[in-house]
């Protein structure tokens, strides 16, 4: 049945794995749920094995964007997830789901016990499995995100109800098809969505992807009289480190500032490219107090980079910085598109005055106030600040 599942959505896994990313949500599982439920622990693990073998022959193997150690990785992370869930059956005495008379409370039991230790263990493994390879600590990087979540559990209710079918009532298994194959294809546009707004050499929020999140925040911020505030951050004098070292090494700067901004704020505030080395940060309920405190964070942070040269060069480059020009809602703008303009002219100044500093769009967009780690210097208004770019 999983070698029937697979090959009637051969289609959408290979556009799935072309897309490459992370992935937290694996319709395979279903298949290993009820083997954990109805086979002993080798023969789960056996049947997972086989059917990873099948898709890889089908499937992965065709896809050059996915490298044979992620596969490897995946195959043994999901093995290891039947075979605990499994482990944890036999050693709690529950056993399986076979020979066991319907309607007790024990088979339900069984599936509860069997779907809970498979997501806990995967959750486990997949986390220290994704750390170990990108160094990655946000909490959604590491788990997914709680939509990702909602589609394990509905693979594991769906895992559930096979075995739970092919135990009491074999023929209405079939039913499982339907659910699962178009479970697959939304797991497959929820991928599409996220790469939509991705911006693929960063990871950062792409300019659409930014600017719905930030249309949004504002929404939020209007209704409950909030605050917010938003930065555009820019690489200082980016062309000279391309003109220097190259383009692939100005692409590792990109990706490094692109990093040290998005660990320098909250996990709540979205970061993005906005093309080429200018990058934005939306901060929703910020206090106008901290805007500037967390500027100069940002602003530091990238002060501090050296970034290698090449995977194994010793040589890096340092003396990398930024310009920073914020705008606070509803103190410089109440629009979107007028804050964003009003970011981008204290932006302008601060580049106009000396680059590495953080520039502040003053209330009313009258004027500018700027910061280089020391305290605020109110200076009077830039006669040319709040004229367009
Ligand atoms: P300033 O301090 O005034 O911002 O000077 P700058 O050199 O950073 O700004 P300028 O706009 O003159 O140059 C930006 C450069 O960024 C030019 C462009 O070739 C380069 N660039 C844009 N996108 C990328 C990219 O994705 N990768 C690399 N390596 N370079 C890029
Ligand atoms: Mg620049
Ligand atoms: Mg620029």
């Amino acid at each position: 049945m999983g070698v029937a599942q697979a090959e009637m959505s051969r289609q959408i896994e290979r556009v799935r794995r072309w897309m490459g990313g992370q992935m937290h949500i694996n319709v395979t599982s279903v298949w290993g749920i009820a083997g954990v439920v109805l086979l002993a622990p080798g023969w789960a693990v056996l049947l997972i094995a086989a059917l990873y073998l099948h898709l890889w022959l089908r499937v992965w193997r065709h896809v050059s964007t996915r490298p044979a150690h992620r596969v490897v990785a995946s195959t043994a992370w999901i093995v290891l997830s039947c075979w605990g869930a499994a482990v944890t059956l036999q050693v709690t005495g529950l056993g399986g789901l076979v020979g066991i008379p319907p309607g007790g409370v024990r088979g339900a039991a069984v599936v509860l016990v069997a779907a809970l230790s498979f997501e806990l263990v995967n959750l486990l493994v997949v986390a220290t499995g994704i750390y170990l390879y990108t160094q990655q600590r946000s909490l959604t990087d590491l788990v997914g995100t709680w939509g990702d979540n909602a589609l394990e559990l509905v693979t594991l209710c769906l895992g559930g109800l096979t075995a739970t079918a092919l135990v009491y009532q074999p023929i209405l298994v079939l039913l499982i098809y339907p659910p699962l194959l178009l479970l697959h294809r939304h797991v497959l546009i929820k991928q599409l969505e996220a790469a939509v707004a991705t911006d693929e050499k960063t990871g950062l929020f792409n300019n659409a992807g930014w600017h719905h999140i930030a249309n949004r925040e504002l929404d939020r911020a209007k209704r409950s009289r909030g605050t917010l505030a938003i930065f555009m951050v820019d690489i200082d004098h980016f062309k000279k480190i391309n003109d220097t070292y190259g383009h692939l090494a100005g692409d590792a700067v990109l990706k490094a500032v692109a990093a040290t901004i998005n660990h320098s704020v909250r996990d709540y505030d979205s970061v993005g490219r906005f093309g080429g080395e200018e990058f934005v940060v939306l901060l929703p309920d910020i206090a106008p107090a901290d805007i500037e405190e967390v500027a100069e964070r940002v602003r530091h942070a990238v002060t501090q980079l050296a970034v290698p040269l090449g995977d194994d060069s010793l040589t890096t480059i340092k003396g990398i910085s930024v310009s920073v020009g914020t705008a606070a809602y509803p103190s410089a703008g109440t629009a979107l598109d007028r804050l964003i303009h009003a970011a981008d002219t204290a932006l302008l100044h601060a580049k106009r005055v000396g680059r590495n500093r953080v520039s502040h769009a003053a209330d009313g967009h009258a004027g500018t106030a700027e910061t280089n780690g020391h305290p605020v210097k109110r200076s009077a208004s830039d006669s040319s600040v709040g004229s367009p770019r």
